[in-house]
């Protein structure tokens, strides 16, 4: 066994032993009990039928009879079992992925497409489950196929040699055929794949292609690859259908030969009627395993390539978990010489050193590329510092539990996302702590009630998909509320108003401080009427800090802040 298969084997399938037991009994059940069924059939034949033994064919077919009910029965169990099985394997390895996802550094995600995740995470635990029938089947299979063979022999040997003989016809042909199937079924996938693709690409740019014409060209690039698709499959299934004519007529002809061959050598004396019929019957028996032994070796392969692709997403490293947990009672941020670049060797910090007065109100100034965001990330540790130490009332975030640094320091972003459900739920970001009147006070202070009563629903309106039926100043202010409501002790804002008018964000200062009283803030923005009202402001150029002071004191420094300030200005003059 490879080591994936092994690993998958004790972390998935091991721990769910009952099942597999259960499976394997009744696996092993059914088929223990298709032995006696020919072997029944040969005494009735040789002895009860010529020597008119009434009484015992009576209990020899009620025999029959209890035994085939048997077996339908340990054939329901064995489909109920298998399904219960599967699905519960698929549910642990799928429920393992995202729980293991979830824990990836911020990193992780920023070299990786959501859907080619997603498509991890639901594909192959669907194909590895395979895996889980096809070890078992494969020693229940060998057994009954070993049994079997023995007792052909034991019931003539000449019979069993030719009998015997069909069985690797048999597995060649499948062979074949089932490998021939897998690279057409890729073909289906693949396909599959494309016409996803291209269908997700129409739908979504339904937009910008009416606006610029380009329906016809679109349409065309789908129908495309939905009539590639049709053809894989046409031809996958045609291929289906020759194997499945081939197969049937091994299976077929196999008791046809030996039934010529018994008669031959009943008409020579050499063996009885019931002996060839018992040939015969067993022979079919015998072939769905051997058929099951291929494929499933082949299935296995699958599955093993699944269980090396799941364990690979495992063993990415998690985010480092665990620490002291962060207390934070005054909300002190102090930064002390930090250099930061990005693994792709970009610096974006150089030797920032600050501190941020608790319960003040902080402004981070600087120009597009100069930094702000990649230190707001350093503050909730989506990142560490390459250099130097970031503290909050003294503790060192690099030390602290990453669940209680988050908790308490929130950083709300420009781009927002929001959940397709109610703006209800949104809000309540499902924290049963948080009460109907609670958002309700959040909402009205920050003036964000008006247009959520005004939606067609009002707190119970569904928003769309990244909240797509909102505008962005209103998306930004349902985001804002639900960074309020988780109570923050530190609250980082990164350009969190930008798309809001100047009165309402004006607003939105007033009844922060008047929400969050004793919480520090810090603010990342561009727009400078955002930041004059900050108790400090730190301005941030090409990743170093250039100056820092009250608003009064930058402008009357004349020098970076001074410079944006009547850039700005000016630019406000000019349209008017
Ligand atoms: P803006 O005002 O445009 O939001 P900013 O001040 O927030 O800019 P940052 O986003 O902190 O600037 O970027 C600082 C520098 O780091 C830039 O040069 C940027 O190109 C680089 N950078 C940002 N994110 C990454 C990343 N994930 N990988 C590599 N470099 C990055
Ligand atoms: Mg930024």
């Amino acid at each position: 066994m490879s080591s994936p298969i092994r690993r998958f084997f004790t972390s998935f399938i091991l721990p769910r032993w009952k099942l597999g037991l259960g499976l394997i009994t009744a696996m092993l059940g059914s088929m223990a009990l298709t032995f006696p069924i020919p072997l029944l059939f040969r005494k009735i034949v040789d002895e009860l039928i010529p020597q008119g033994r009434f009484g015992e064919l009576s209990l020899i077919g009620t025999a029959l009879l209890l035994i085939v009910g048997t077996r339908g029965l340990l054939s329901y169990l064995k489909q109920y079992l298998t399904v219960i099985s599967e699905e519960t394997l698929v549910q642990d390895v799928e429920n393992a992925l995202l729980r293991h996802i979830m824990t990836l550094p911020p990193a992780f995600f920023q070299n990786r497409e959501v859907g080619y995740l997603m498509a991890r995470i639901r594909s192959d635990p669907a194909v590895a489950k395979g895996f889980f029938l096809g070890a078992l089947s494969i020693v229940a299979n060998a057994i009954f196929l070993a049994v079997g063979a023995g007792i052909l022999f034991w019931l003539d040997w000449r019979l069993a040699l030719v009998a015997v003989a069909i069985l690797p016809v048999l597995a060649v042909a499948s062979r074949w055929l089932n490998a021939r199937m897998q690279i057409l079924c890729q073909g289906i996938q693949e396909g599959d794949a494309i016409v996803s693709r291209e269908l997700g690409e129409a739908l979504s740019s339904v937009l910008t292609t009416k606006l610029l014409g380009l329906v016809r060209w679109v349409e065309g690039k789908v129908a495309e690859a939905i009539e590639r698709l049709k053809l894989a499959n046409i031809r996958t299934n045609a291929v289906g259908a020759i194997a499945s004519g081939v197969l049937t007529f091994i299976v077929e002809a196999g008791p046809v030969l030996l039934l010529w061959l018994g008669a031959y050598r009943i008409m020579q004396g050499g063996l009885s009627l019931g002996t060839v019929i018992a040939f015969t019957s067993l022979i079919t028996y015998l072939y769905g395993p051997t058929q099951a032994l291929i494929t499933t070796n082949l299935n296995l392969q699958q599955a093993r390539v699944a269980a090396r692709r799941i364990f690979e997403l495992l063993d990415e490293p998690p985010e480092p978990s665990g620490g002291r947990l962060l207390h934070v009672r005054y909300g002190e941020v102090r930064v002390e010489g930090v250099t930061f670049v990005y693994p792709n060797g970009t610096v974006a910090l150089r030797d920032v050193s600050l501190t941020v007065a608790p319960g003040s109100k902080a402004a981070l100034v600087g120009r597009t590329g100069s930094g702000k965001s990649t230190l707001l990330s350093l503050l909730v540790r989506l990142h560490e510092p390459s250099e130097g130490r970031i503290y909050i009332d003294g503790q060192e975030v690099r030390e602290v539990d990453l669940a209680s640094l988050r908790r308490q320091v929130v950083l709300v972003t420009q781009e927002v996302f929001l959940f397709s459900t109610t703006v209800l739920e949104n809000l309540r970001g499902g924290d049963p702590n948080i009460s109907d009147e609670e958002i309700l006070k959040v909402t009205y202070a920050l003036g964000a009630h008006k247009f959520i009563e005004e939606l067609p629903n009002g707190y119970d309106t569904v928003i769309g998909e990244r909240g797509g039926k909102l505008s962005g100043g209103q998306r930004q202010l349902l985001a804002l509320c639900r960074a309020v409501l988780r109570k923050p002790k530190i609250l980082l804002l990164d350009e969190a108003t930008s798309a809001m008018d100047s009165e309402t964000e004006r607003k939105v200062w007033q009844a922060l401080k008047e929400l969050l009283p004793y919480t520090t803030l810090i603010v990342a923005a561009h727009r400078l009427t955002t930041v004059k009202s900050a108790d400090w402001i730190f301005v941030l150029k090409g990743g170093r800090l250039v100056e820092e002071g009250t608003h009064r004191d930058l402008i009357a420094q004349g020098g970076e802040y001074q410079r944006i300030f009547q850039e700005q200005l000016a630019t406000a003059t000019e349209r008017r």
